[in-house]
């Protein structure tokens, strides 16, 4: 049964390691206000594993969930190894009640990523994601070894034998920067055959804007970037790959669900569950300062119902009454849902503000409607 008010937890982001091998300089765990990796274990403990694991099932069965979601995540998820990576996921699986699943998925810098490891993804049912944000310049410009060295050229080698595998190929992850051409990014990530591309804005607040947005709201550099990828993406001959946003804004202008926490008015279903077994929110939200994902829950004496009723997380599951007054007044709220929570930030007053790229998702969300509806208009005339 579903608490009254209350949307269950789909997603559990299991972080399996805390550490990382590479260090990206946009890394919002690593290089965020937020420290708290430090004090983690390295490793998610097989002990920790099937505590999680007793909360995945039990949230199953108390809401009569017949999936849900586990992201092995990090750091970098692959740093645990195959035995234990294989432990934690046989963990939630015999937890589960028959007749319920659990699809298992990971998203990895792709360091470590080769035939071994692939053969084991295929055999435990996983699908595998990698973070990669363009050609070799355009990655290399955050993606980079602690001794400063680029990562492409071993991310690109490991693609290659992803590529191949589309029985465990989920796709790829990359966060915009302005400097990088837009389309050039998009077709340099379609050379490894993706079969989706999540876009990622860098994260920021009002207190920390991102890089290159201007306080002035009549400029919208990231939704011109954005928009030139759409406009790429919509307007190829046949179908190439899966963009998670354009895909979202489509479905929401359509009058259906988003697939996408970065847009439109659904309670969020996801929960992280650090190596020491707390529960906490996104990590994104450890940009806006040290201690914001944090719960203080912890799965060995907390349900997942206790996080619901959490005051943070109860407040993203109020959709359109927690949002700012200018949200709700917004005539493209229902599509735009004030953008990601982590971006509404403003020190002193907390998350109920617009996205701080409220003039960028207005100018992309306006662009795809355009587009879209005029297609639409065009068909009915046929
Ligand atoms: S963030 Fe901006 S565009 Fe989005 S709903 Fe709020 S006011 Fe509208």
């Amino acid at each position: 049964m579903t608490t009254p008010g209350f949307s269950p937890i789909r997603q559990i982001l299991l972080k399996v390691h805390s550490r990382c091998n590479l260090a990206c300089d946009h890394c919002y765990v690593y290089e965020g206000a937020d420290q708290s990796w430090r004090s983690q274990p390295m490793t998610m403990s097989p002990a920790v594993a099937a505590l999680a694991a007793r909360r995945i099932a039990e949230h199953m069965r108390r809401h009569d969930l017949p999936w849900a979601t586990v992201i092995l995540h990090g750091g970098e998820p692959l740093l645990a190894g195959r035995d234990r990576l294989g432990e934690i996921v046989a963990a939630v699986r015999s937890a589960v009640p028959p007749g319920r699943t659990v699809d298992v998925s990971v998203q990895t810098n792709g360091l470590l990523l080769d035939d071994a490891y692939l053969d084991f993804f295929a055999r435990q049912g996983i699908r595998v994601g990698v973070s990669l944000d363009g050609g070799e310049q355009a990655n290399d410009r955050h993606r980079r070894y602690a001794h400063g060295g680029g990562s492409y050229r071993a991310v690109a080698q490991a693609l290659a034998l992803l590529s191949g595998r589309p029985d465990v190929y989920s796709g790829l992850l990359a966060t915009v920067d302005l400097r990088n051409d837009p389309v050039e990014v998009y077709e340099e990530l379609l050379r490894f055959r993706p079969p989706r591309i999540d876009f990622l804005l860098p994260h920021g607040n009002w207190t920390t804007p991102p890089p290159g947005r201007p306080a002035e709201q009549s400029q919208t550099p990231y939704g011109d970037w954005l928009v030139a990828v759409f406009d790429r993406w919509y307007g190829a001959g046949a179908p190439e790959t899966r963009v998670r946003l354009f895909d979202s804004l489509v479905s929401l202008l359509l009058g259906g669900p988003t697939g996408s926490e970065s847009v439109g008015l659904a309670s969020i279903d996801l929960l992280t569950i650090e190596t020491d077994g707390s529960i906490e929110q996104g990590d994104v939200l450890k940009t806006a300062g040290p201690g914001m994902a944090a719960t203080g829950l912890h799965v060995a004496d907390h349900s997942f119902d206790d996080a619901l009723a959490h005051p943070a997380l109860a407040a993203r599951q109020a959709g359109l009454a927690a949002l700012a007054d200018e949200c709700r007044q917004c005539p493209l709220v229902r599509v735009c849902g004030g953008g990601h929570y982590a971006h509404r930030y403003r020190a002193g007053s907390g998350f109920r503000h617009p996205s701080v790229f409220c003039a960028d998702l207005a100018r992309l969300i306006g662009h795809v409607r355009g587009r879209l509806y005029s297609d639409l208009r065009v068909g009915a005339a046929l």
